[in-house]
């Protein structure tokens, strides 16, 4: 049954966390999902009640039948919305599926940002709604965020700042089976945001960590991107909450998690909204979506209470989302300032894999794509140490922050053989232990007598980033390095649910053999406490200082060379071009005031090109580069043909007439213009992405014979239309 109760003393909570239910915090008072039996335990006590839902099974079939309150959105309707965004706004909002929930619908997110295909050099933020079913206004406020997003794009300054220089992924229904039967749970009973792996504790129904499709979608995003942020929308009462839910300590970045609930309380358009840590503030819980996005990820992972009603009338709807929206925008705002930063390869310049440390808080990672990585941070100095597989660590003393503002901190890293945990993804201490520190971090990165005590009976599951080889002997050693050793036992899996193999056992520090599992491979490691000992004292269970591969990741091979030389104006004058911008595969520079320039490339045979956009000059030419050698090459540009000089450039069409098939040579200079293909009466025929290519394969077959128009749209407004003839 659904009972709200109203506990004036410790004791009265004490009672209710024994009871291991489900309760959520309002203001006074608690919602508690229990047995009669339960409840008449608490009226035993003489703690106030109500009972809200005398029979929850009923209650929710009935609804189940029912749907959706009236005049809220549907799933399906949801996903028309979501569908018509990325539609009608394909060069900044795109629609994905993350997963297949219970009940087989998909479960999407959307991204909204400038370059929408590309994983860029920019801050990223996550918005969920829906986790739980039948609080009703999160999904609400989510899609209409995502088309306010859109339809502020080149309308709203302030929007379109936003979206030029964030990466915006909102999860705008992550439980539909629940939506769509009004309730709490995904079908198969299972509270999600119990069931996220970061110090989970089988509450919620939930039979493992990460059990639940939802839960796996939701992880998979979040392990997959680096999200400064990420806010989770509930109802059922108004409250900000922050981690830690599952211990009562306050996180190291609790002063970056109070200034940031600070602002979006101050912003919004409540008279007054709490926030607070989740323990101390709701109710703790474990297996929460925010201790796993903090603990494991180090984002500033909230839930947010949006209403005190979990189905406030539909009137309400929007007088909801209007008294978030601006909080969640400065929130986009706000994930773009402290610190930010890339990490690469001193020799070759590409993107390396690395963790981030500030002074002692919970690590973040970097975008192995771009190599960015972002932080939030209030005003102060920090220290910022980076540690990466396969390179030296490098420290960066003192960085200053101001408020509104971000310092940018690059790492070059010099490669030096290593291999250690690079992240935690799930871990479990029977219980709690609020008696340790239950940091976590402490089992990544090389051995320094940090040591995360995994807890009596407990389990940590450990990423090394890239997966171990099975070589000849020893292939993984466990560190511990203490003077009282304890007793563990060390699995292997390829996946980070396993399957788990068995490599032994051992007693502190250890080498383990993958051949001893059969395994050829792994990069995921779980380590489980033998059970020795007390579980609520410090350093209770096996204290693990780090896990290193033997046989370290080579460093990558060098790949690249070099190209150097000097740029030349066209026939007949043949002068050096300063300011050309010159560019090979994804490296790009510009020529000096001689001309000169010295790029990176690719080995083997790569294309070359340069152009002087101002003055129509562009030239392509194939050349040679060996591995760490440099090429000499000088580049002769031609002036580029138009049919009216001054005007945009445009496409080359070969052939044209065409028969079932053409090809699209574009010119850079045609980089930011958007490619439609209409019939003569300016119907859309289809558009054209082109994601950074210079050539695109058109296929006619679907066209009938006869003329059409290739529009290219710039972003100042200007359109120009060449013929395109389909004959057969
Ligand atoms: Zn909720």
């Amino acid at each position: 049954m659904q009972v709200v109760v109203f506990p004036s003393e410790p004791s009265h909570y004490d009672l209710i966390r024994s009871m291991g239910t489900d309760a959520e915090q309002g203001n006074g008072f608690l919602r508690c999902y229990i047995t009669p039996d339960e409840l008449r335990q608490l009226s035993g006590k003489g703690i106030p009640y109500e009972v809200e839902i005398e029979n929850l099974n009923a209650w929710s079939a009935s609804f189940g039948s029912r749907g959706v309150p009236s005049g809220y959105y549907t799933v399906s309707e949801l996903d028309e919305i979501a569908d018509s965004l990325a539609t009608n706004f394909p060069e900044i909002c795109s629609r994905e599926i993350i997963g297949i929930a219970t009940g087989f619908s998909n479960i999407y997110v959307l991204k909204i940002s400038d370059n929408v295909g590309e994983d860029e050099n920019e801050p990223e933020i996550l918005f969920d709604g829906g986790i739980h079913g039948d609080e009703v206004g999160g999904p609400e406020n989510m899609i209409r965020f995502a088309r306010d997003l859109c339809l502020g794009y080149n309308n709203d300054p302030y929007i379109t700042g936003l979206i030029n220089e964030r990466e915006i992924f909102i999860i705008y229904c992550l439980n539909p089976y629940g939506r769509n039967n009004m309730t709490r749970y995904n079908q198969a009973w299972v509270d999600i945001n119990r069931d996220c792996g970061y110090m989970w504790n089988a509450e919620g129904n939930s039979p493992s960590a990460f059990s639940q499709p939802e839960t796996k979608a939701l992880r998979k995003i979040m392990t997959e991107n680096q999200f400064v942020m990420h806010l989770s929308y509930h109802s059922g009462t108004e409250y900000i909450s922050y981690p830690w839910s599952y211990r009562q300590a306050p996180t190291p970045d609790a002063a970056q998690h109070n200034f940031l609930a600070s602002r979006y309380a101050a912003v919004s358009g409540y008279t007054s909204i709490p926030y607070g840590q989740g323990f101390t503030g709701m109710y703790a819980i474990n297996g929460s979506t925010k201790d796993f996005g903090y603990g494991a990820l180090g984002a500033i992972s909230w839930s947010v209470e949006i209403s005190l009603s979990k189905q406030p009338p539909a009137s309400q709807i929007v007088p909801y989302y209007l008294k978030n929206k601006q909080s969640m925008l400065e929130m986009v705002e706000y994930s773009g300032y402290g610190i930010r930063g890339t990490v690469t390869d001193a020799n070759t310049g590409e993107p390396v894999p690395a963790t981030i440390y500030v002074n002692n808080m919970f690590p973040v990672h970097n975008d192995p794509v771009a190599g960015d990585f972002h932080k939030f941070l209030v005003p102060g100095q920090y220290n910022i140490k980076v540690i990466a597989n396969g390179y030296e660590p490098a420290t960066e003393y003192s960085v200053p922050v101001t408020d509104r503002s971000v310092a940018t901190v690059d790492f070059v890293l010099q490669p030096a053989p290593s291999h250690y945990a690079r992240r935690i993804i799930s871990c479990r201490i029977p219980g709690n232990n609020p008696a340790d520190e239950g940091f976590t971090p402490a089992a990544t990165g090389p051995p320094d007598n940090v040591r995360y005590s995994i807890g009596r009976y407990g389990w940590v599951v450990l990423d090394m980033g890239t997966p171990v080889a099975d070589a000849e002997g020893a292939d993984i050693t466990v560190h511990e390095n203490d003077a009282t050793p304890e007793g563990y036992q060390v699995f292997a899996g390829s996946s980070m649910d396993g399957p788990w193999v068995l490599l032994g056992s051992g007693t502190g520090t250890i080498s383990f053999d993958l051949a001893s599992g059969g395994l050829p491979e792994a990069q995921y490691f779980k380590i489980t406490d033998d059970g020795d000992g007390t579980a609520q004292v410090s350093d209770a269970g096996f204290d693990l200082d780090a896990l290193e591969a033997m046989i370290p990741a080579p460093p990558p091979p060098d790949t690249t060379g070099w190209i150097e030389g000097i740029v030349y104006s066209p026939f007949p004058l043949f002068e050096p071009v300063a300011d050309a911008e010159v560019y090979t595969g994804i490296y790009t520079t510009f020529s000096d005031n001689a001309g000169r320039y010295r790029i990176q490339a690719d080995t083997g045979y790569v294309k070359l090109c340069a152009e002087k956009q101002s003055e129509n000059f562009y030239k392509c030419d194939t050349v040679y580069v060996a591995s760490g050698d440099t090429t000499n090459h000088n580049l002769y540009l031609d002036m580029l043909e138009r049919a009216n000089p001054g005007e945009p450039a445009m496409p080359c069409i070969m052939p044209n007439p065409a028969g079932n098939s053409t090809v699209l040579l574009l010119p850079k200079l045609t980089a930011d213009a958007t490619l439609i293909l209409t019939d003569l009466s300016g119907r859309i025929i289809a558009r054209l992405r082109r994601d950074g290519a210079d050539t695109i394969v058109l296929d006619l077959s679907p066209y009938n014979p006869g003329i059409y128009l290739l529009n290219m749209k710039y972003p100042d407004g200007s359109v120009t239309t060449q013929k395109l003839i389909i004959i057969r």
